[in-house]
């Protein structure tokens, strides 16, 4: 009786959610050092751990000859797989004979040898006496069924045995496939699930083990299609391109390049798979055309041996021109830009939905284009539709896995509700086609969407209603606040929003995120001292539902006023500017700026004047105005001399010499700014001075906004005071700035800069240096941003900064002129 009073759901053992907790992740291997293994191993050591990275041993002294020529690999390839050449340090190389027992302080092994079921079978026989009790191991392979490599193993080995499929490139792919087996401790999978997510930045999608998993059960499905509506339609291969690209959300490489870029034999092994798949493929074929089968033969594989559907040439002159294969004659030709009206037509509407509707609604009866996507969209809905729910629970699951592993805008039910479902069932209908029976019943219980308010639920085909989409806690974006506790004020730049708790977020959202007035007037306002905002809130958040954080001050508008001559609206801007920047760093409440993807210029200078940045672990940063002849002026040089001084000015307690470091940090700043250095990693963002180890890096992107708001809200907490603006900084002076000038000259001497790389970077050294005055001379902020405002007025009348300006603006690349 008294146990039963007494009954402690603790000693029945604990939810699988601290259990997970328990299973700490803190050292990990991969097994195979090949295109997936090491690039694995890579990430993982991105993410922080200690990884071993074993393969096959090699013949003669040099056993480890694979692993250790793979890491070398990594160090130097592009794209790279590191976020820092340095982080490979943390990667320790073996073979599978003289170093399995390096796996036995492993928490995590991720087998990635070749695609073949005895191999890995026998591999998991080696490694098991060396896998830890509780350690977890799990397969990346593509298409064996999961349970069935692991068949041979203890009851024990295979409770901690599952799939965690990962995406080429690892790195840059975002989604990650877990597929537990019925064996499997949901504990480990959960533990593993959020290690991929949180610490890994994935985007997790539960999978079952069915052949091809859920990407590339549809992805390679409709690649297939598209080669045989291709046949069907007569289209040429770079017309398939343009039509399964950015027109319908895809990504721009279309179907044959991304086919050239993965690789024609891996893409195979996935269509070999599809014999073994369940529901079927809605009677349409997925067998590989006699033409690739061709291809397949003389190893014509993609870009891995140099020819696939496309091959690169260098004509008689030495130029590249780029041959496309004619899939008739197996010959190759010169790739032409396909002239389809249906796409011209499309091209200038901005939206998914409403393109998708505009390309639907041509005649299929007049257009071979017209048909080809009508026939190629109606296939893809009702196999998306045919394998629920064989390969995934949900809907939002499949679209989630097509958004995050083949980069679509809008996974295919999303596509399917933009397109309308009845709609398109009904014409599905009058044309004779085939319909999922699975739509049809969605159709009969009287919904008519796959998704209804606004994607946060989600058609359940189980239980015929719909169902909550559930995101993990932290995982939130603007638009979810927005509509959660609305916007507080907006403009056509930027909205403040209001994330609850206390953290308002200042939403960039002009085209690019491009600074200009709208923004910088939204956030003075918003932070003013003695504003609504800050009095309603506690602490401020900088970010944005972007591609980029931003690329830099609105140079259009630049450009305009410094061609009309109307100095005086230049001088305002960047007054302008500076007042927002300082309205950033004095706000009486913590501001913490969210960079991500591009952070470019003034988003640069935004960043440098918060409080604290929590980053994005993919963050090109970079002061990039020296690019288009100007220099940072909305306080970013100013920030750069002060980060400096303060470095030097902090060795003092160190015993080291001051004025070696202070020397030292300012030529490295000076580098950084001079030469519009971007960061092509939040780590490298770090080196090159933008970050401080006080900043947080965030490796989900769609954990960013969550992050920041927690890092703001623990900052308000803690109890804020805002810096004073500062009135003594000992400025580095005339001997700093001749070094540096000296340096310059040594790089035009060397003719590595033009003449005006040297005027503006001579500039930016005189603002860095605070003047040629004598070292030590106390100066105020306000005077450093003085020599910003005045250099970079002076630049703005140079021809050749205006030719730069221009040739950005058109061609998005820099000019060196
Ligand atoms: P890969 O051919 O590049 O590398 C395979 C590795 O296995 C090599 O390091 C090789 O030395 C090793 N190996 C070969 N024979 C072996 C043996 N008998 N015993 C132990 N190791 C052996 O292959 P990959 O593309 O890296 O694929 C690895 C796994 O990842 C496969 O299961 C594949 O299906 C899967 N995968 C590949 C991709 C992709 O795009 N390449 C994407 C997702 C998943």
């Amino acid at each position: 009786m008294t146990a039963q009073l007494s009954f402690n759901p603790a000693a029945a053992g604990p939810p699988a959610s601290r259990k997970a907790d328990s299973l700490l992740i803190r050292k990990a291997a991969v097994l195979g050092a090949g295109t997936m293994g090491a690039r694995i191993a890579a990430h993982l050591a991105n993410a922080g751990l200690p990884v071993v990275m074993l393969d096959i041993p090699s013949e003669g002294t040099a056993r480890s000859a694979l692993a250790v020529l793979a890491l070398e690999n990594i160090k130097r390839g592009k794209p790279a797989a590191l976020y820092e050449p340095s982080l490979a340090a943390r990667i320790t190389t073996g073979n599978f004979e003289d170093d399995l027992a390096l796996l036995t302080d492993c928490d995590w092994i991720v087998e990635a040898v070749t695609e073949n079921l005895a191999i890995k079978q026998a591999l998991l026989g080696r490694i098991s006496p060396y896998v830890k009790p509780g350690a977890i191991v799990t397969t990346n392979t593509s298409g064996l069924p999961v349970a069935s490599i692991a068949a041979g193993m203890t009851e024990g080995f295979r409770r901690r045995w599952f799939g965690t499929h990962f995406f080429n490139p690892p790195r840059y792919m975002r989604l990650v496939e877990v597929i537990p087996t019925p064996e499997a401790d949901p504990a480990a999978v959960e533990a593993v699930s959020r290690f991929a997510d949180v610490r890994l930045g994935k985007e997790v999608v539960l999978a079952r083990d069915t052949p091809n998993f859920i990407a590339n059960r549809i992805g390679v499905f409709i690649m297939l299609q598209a080669v045989q509506l291709m046949q069907e339609e007569d289209l040429t291969i770079e017309e398939v391109d343009a039509l399964t690209g950015t027109a319908i959300g895809w990504p721009r490489t279309g179907t044959f390049r991304l086919a050239d870029l993965v690789g024609l034999d891996v893409l195979a092994h996935v269509a070999d798979n599809f014999a073994r798949s369940g529901s079927g493929a809605g009677g349409q074929d997925v067998a590989i055309p006699p033409f690739i089968k061709a291809m397949l033969e003389r190893r014509w594989l993609g870009d891995k041996t140099k020819q696939g559907f496309y091959r690169k040439e260098k004509d008689a002159a030495g130029n590249e021109v780029r041959l496309v294969l004619d899939w008739k004659t197996l010959d190759y030709r010169p790739a032409a830009r396909p002239k389809l009206p249906l796409l011209e037509a499309a091209k200038n509407t901005e939206r998914l939905p409403e393109r998708l509707n505009l390309l639907l609604s041509a005649d299929p009866g007049k257009d071979k284009a017209a048909r080809f996507q009508w026939r190629l969209l109606s296939r893809l809905w009702n196999y998306a539709a045919d394998c629920l729910p064989e390969i995934a629970d949900d809907a939002s699951s499949v679209d989630r896995a097509m958004r995050a592993g083949f980069n679509w805008e809008m996974g295919p039910f999303h596509l399917w509700d933009a397109a309308g479902v009845r709609k398109t069932v009904d014409r599905m209908k009058v044309a004779g086609e085939p319909v999922s029976a699975n739509v049809e019943h969605l159709l009969a219980s009287g919904a008519a969407s796959w998704y209804r308010e606004e994607g946060r639920e989600c058609f359940d085909l189980a239980s015929g209603a719909y169902q909550p989409v559930t995101a993990s806690e932290g995982v939130a974006r603007v638009a979810t606040f927005k509509a959660s506790h609305g916007i507080v004020r907006r403009n056509a730049g930027a909205s403040l929003v209001d994330l609850g708790e206390g953290v308002a977020c200042l939403e960039l959202h002009s085209p690019k995120n491009a600074i200009g007035e709208d923004i910088i007037r939204l956030v003075t306002e918003s932070l003013r001292p003695d504003g609504d905002a800050v009095r309603s809130f506690a602490a401020f958040v900088i970010g944005g539902d972007a591609e980029q954080f931003s690329v830099g001050a609105n140079l259009m508008q630049l450009l305009l006023s410094v061609q009309e001559g109307e100095w005086d609206d230049v001088e305002m801007a960047i007054r302008g500017f500076q007042r927002m920047t300082a309205a950033i760093k004095f706000c009486p409440r913590p501001v913490v700026v969210a960079p991500f993807g591009f952070c470019l210029g003034g988003g640069t200078e935004m960043a440098l004047h918060a409080f604290r940045r929590q980053a994005h672990a993919e963050l090109y940063m970079g002061l990039v105005e020296t690019g288009v002849g100007l220099l940072p002026a909305g306080g970013g040089t100013k920030e750069m001399t002060l980060r400096a001084v303060d470095a030097a000015a902090a060795v003092r307690e160190g015993g080291r010499n001051e004025s070696v470091e202070l020397l030292e940090a300012l030529r490295r700043n000076f580098e950084t700014v001079a030469m519009a250095k971007v960061s092509t990693s939040a780590a490298e963002a770090h080196r090159l001075g933008f970050l401080t180890v006080a900043d947080g890096t965030t490796m989900n992107r769609e954990r960013l906004l969550g992050d920041a708001k927690q890092l703001a809200r623990d900052i308000a907490a803690a109890g804020y005071a805002p810096p004073v603006p500062r009135d003594s900084i000992p400025a580095p002076g005339e001997n700093v700035l001749a070094s540096l000038r000296l340096g310059v000259h040594m790089m035009r001497q060397g003719e590595y800069i033009s003449d005006h790389d040297v005027k503006v970077a001579n500039r930016v050294a005189y603002v860095l240096c605070g003047g040629n005055i004598t070292p030590g001379t106390p100066v105020s902020e306000q005077y450093l941003l003085d020599l910003e405002r005045e250099a970079f007025l002076s630049l703005c009348g140079e021809k050749k900064t205006q030719e730069r300006i221009a040739f950005t603006l058109k061609t998005g690349k820099p000019l060196r002129n």
